[in-house]
């Protein structure tokens, strides 16, 4: 599946927003949450830049999307691989599929992990500023 990230998310005035910086597997729905917390921030950006001189929020910008991106990159794949990574037939696949059962079954035995994967799957931990 395609992922990639585009660093920094800025290029001298030009400003990336959602996909055209940063594409996200299928898996944890935070594609459109990414690009709609981007855009939420760079339209608050430039209205500090345009009308009160303040261009603290432009320079903060890229650094402050791509922590929730790398966030959020990190969470979908480790979701994709748990949920398809199917293995195959050689040693190593029989090894990867134990893996991603034991990943599986934390989420049932481990309130906390099983917590945590809420909290990352509705994205509460999000603070837009
Ligand atoms: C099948 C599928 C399911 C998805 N499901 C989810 C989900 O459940 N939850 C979630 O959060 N995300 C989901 N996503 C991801 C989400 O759709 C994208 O991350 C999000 O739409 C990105 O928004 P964007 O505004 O950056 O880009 P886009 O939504 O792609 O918007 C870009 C716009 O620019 C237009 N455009 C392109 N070139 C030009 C041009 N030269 N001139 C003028 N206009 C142009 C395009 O027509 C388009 O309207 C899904 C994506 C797919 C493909």
């Amino acid at each position: 599946m395609r992922s990639f990230v585009a660093e920094p998310m800025t290029y001298g005035k030009m400003f990336l927003v959602g996909d055209a910086a940063h594409i996200i597997t299928p898996m944890g729905a935070k594609g459109m949450n990414l690009a709609v917390a981007d855009a939420y921030l760079l339209a608050r950006a430039i209205v500090a830049a345009e009308r009160d001189g303040d261009v603290s929020g432009l320079a903060a910008y890229s650094p402050a999307c791509l922590r929730r991106t790398w966030d959020y990159q990190e969470f979908s794949r480790w979701y994709a691989e748990m949920v398809h990574e199917a293995g195959d037939d050689s040693q190593a696949g029989a090894f990867r599929r134990k893996l991603a059962l034991a990943r599986l079954d934390r989420l049932f035995s481990s309130p906390a992990a099983a917590a945590a994967f809420a909290d990352l799957m509705a994205g509460t931990e999000v603070t837009l500023g």
